[in-house]
């Protein structure tokens, strides 16, 4: 039988809890996993690691939500997901606090970007669902017409990582009950705070209860149930290369609509004739921006060899200036990695490039904060590699760890940003814009930045080729992925 206690308030031992069928409930199993504050290493919380049989109680309540909310008008959706977006930004101190203590991110990046992109993420969709328009075609001399019907799929499953908890949560969750599905979601076990959170909200701006489930555990357990789930129809997950393997796997024979948004070794790419104090700038950003856990980092930097003596100088005197320290402080830069098991992956990269010779510009080290001495710090760090080959410049590392080398020739750099497993983001400084367009159209990866970085515009398609994944996202690209499209065709 379910348990409905609901749970309305964080109490000091915060005991998180599923919100399934529009309340907060325990784990049929009473089976929990500690949660980690980053920044001091102590456990603060408990979370559920949720069974096969939590998942099917939510399975149960989507379903039944279904039929009612796949027929509730587009204005009455529309009005709910942006009534979402309005407490989100009216509760944003608290959500971004709580973002912060869960992730290790600075509470003021939590409050720049994180929170204010999940509310604009129900806006956004909130209001594309009204403008979501379907085809039509003549049959021109056969007196028939066709038509798509852009339909639900039914009950669909989010499944989204650590590094931007709440923003890629609700980027999935977003259009796919905008587009009328009920759905089944599962945060990263590692950060499942604002995920929780979220349920009070949803139940406060009217969702209909059983429309949108969150169940909590790890990916071995719930997430698995989640994946092999017969009656879940499609999957939008974001996460790691390995497990985006994986689920296509099991999703495979069960015929699941797949969307894999996965990992990123990206480059960034500088030429001489850039502005530079622009670049300079933005570089740092796209280095060591949330401690460079962000899948669309520009880990690879590589500098056109007339201006590298320059740039090498001016970066590592940059990066040597930005403070590490607790992520409540308006003055820290680089807050604390998620975990430390993520800490000790990334400092064995920095083992694995001394082993390769490369040369350590700053950083490299452990960093002890005073009164937090158990947070998981790191300083920013620059390597310089004399090979894009090497397993540093290959492999993903998902830290505040970049690499730069220089290049001799457009071919050339282009030749190394290709020669890579992935192929999420690419970004470009340059002035030139004939080159601009050839690179453009060679770089292999799903987006292009020029003299930006990270500019979202949400209507614009989002993902990568390669082992970056499958699918996009972003605009009415989600919501064709949420929906099935299917052709009437009618001779009259
Ligand atoms: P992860 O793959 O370990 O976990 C992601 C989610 O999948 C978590 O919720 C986890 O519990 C779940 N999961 C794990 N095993 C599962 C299984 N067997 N079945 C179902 N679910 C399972 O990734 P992570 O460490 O949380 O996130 C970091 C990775 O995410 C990096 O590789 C990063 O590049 C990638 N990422 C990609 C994007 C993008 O848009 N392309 C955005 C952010 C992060």
């Amino acid at each position: 039988m379910v348990n409905t206690e609901i749970h309305k308030e964080i109490p000091a031992f915060a005991g998180i809890r599923n919100y399934i069928n529009g309340v907060y409930i325990h784990p049929i199993q009473d089976n929990w996993i500690d949660n980690y504050n980053p920044s001091n290493g102590v456990v603060y919380g408990k979370i559920p690691n949720s069974s096969k049989e939590d998942v099917e109680n939510a399975y149960i309540a989507a379903k039944s939500a279904f039929p009612s909310w796949s027929q509730t008008t587009l204005e009455e959706r529309s009005r709910i997901l942006i009534k979402i977006s309005e407490l989100l930004e009216a509760n944003l101190q608290r959500f971004a606090e709580a973002e912060s203590k869960d992730n290790g991110k600075p509470v003021s990046l939590a409050k720049k970007v994180d929170i204010p992109r999940a509310a604009s993420n129900f806006r956004f969709f909130g209001n594309a669902i009204t403008q979501f328009a379907s085809e039509s075609h003549e049959s021109v001399g056969q007196d028939a017409i066709n038509f798509t019907l852009r339909q639900p799929i039914g009950v669909v499953a989010c499944i989204s990582p650590w590094n931007l908890p709440l923003y890629l949560f609700t980027w999935k969750i977003a259009p796919a009950i905008a587009a009328g599905n009920c759905v089944i979601a599962k945060p990263s076990e590692i950060t499942p705070m604002t995920a929780y959170l979220l349920g009070d909200i949803c139940t406060k701006a009217g969702l209909p209860n059983g429309v949108l489930n969150i169940v909590h555990g790890l990916g071995t357990t719930t997430g698995q149930a989640i994946i092999e789930h017969r009656d879940i129809k499609a999957i939008s997950f974001t996460g790691g290369t390995a497990t985006g393997a994986h689920i296509a796997k099991v999703a495979a024979p069960l015929f699941k609509k797949l969307s894999l948004e996965l990992g990123g070794k990206n480059p960034n790419i500088i030429f001489a004739d850039c502005d530079y104090e622009d670049m300079l700038n933005t570089t740092i950003r796209s280095s060591f921006a949330n401690q460079g856990q962000i899948c669309l980092c520009g880990s690879r930097i590589f500098v056109e060899a007339s201006i590298y003596a320059k740039f090498k100088n001016d970066f590592v005197t940059r990066v040597k200036a930005l403070k590490v320290g607790h992520p409540s402080k308006a003055s820290t830069n680089i807050g604390a990695l998620v975990s430390n098991s993520h800490l000790e992956k990334v400092m064995n990269y920095i083992e694995i490039a001394k082993a390769e010779n490369a040369t350590i510009l700053c950083g490299g080290k452990k960093v002890v904060v005073k009164d937090y001495e158990n947070g998981y710090y790191i300083e920013p760090t620059v390597i310089e590699v004399t090979s894009n080959n090497c397993r540093v410049n290959q492999e993903e590392i998902f830290g505040p760890v970049v690499t730069i080398m220089p290049f001799e020739s457009e071919d050339g750099v282009l030749e190394m940003a290709n020669s890579v497993n992935y192929g999420l983001s690419a970004t470009l400084w340059t002035n030139d814009l004939k080159r601009t367009m050839r690179m453009s159209n060679q770089l292999q990866t799903g987006i292009v930045w020029v003299n930006t970085w990270m500019m979202r515009d949400l209507r614009t398609p989002f993902g990568g080729v390669k082992a970056s994944g499958v699918g996009r996202e972003g605009g009415f690209e989600a919501l064709r992925f949420f929906t099935e499209a299917k052709n009437v065709c009618i001779k009259y």
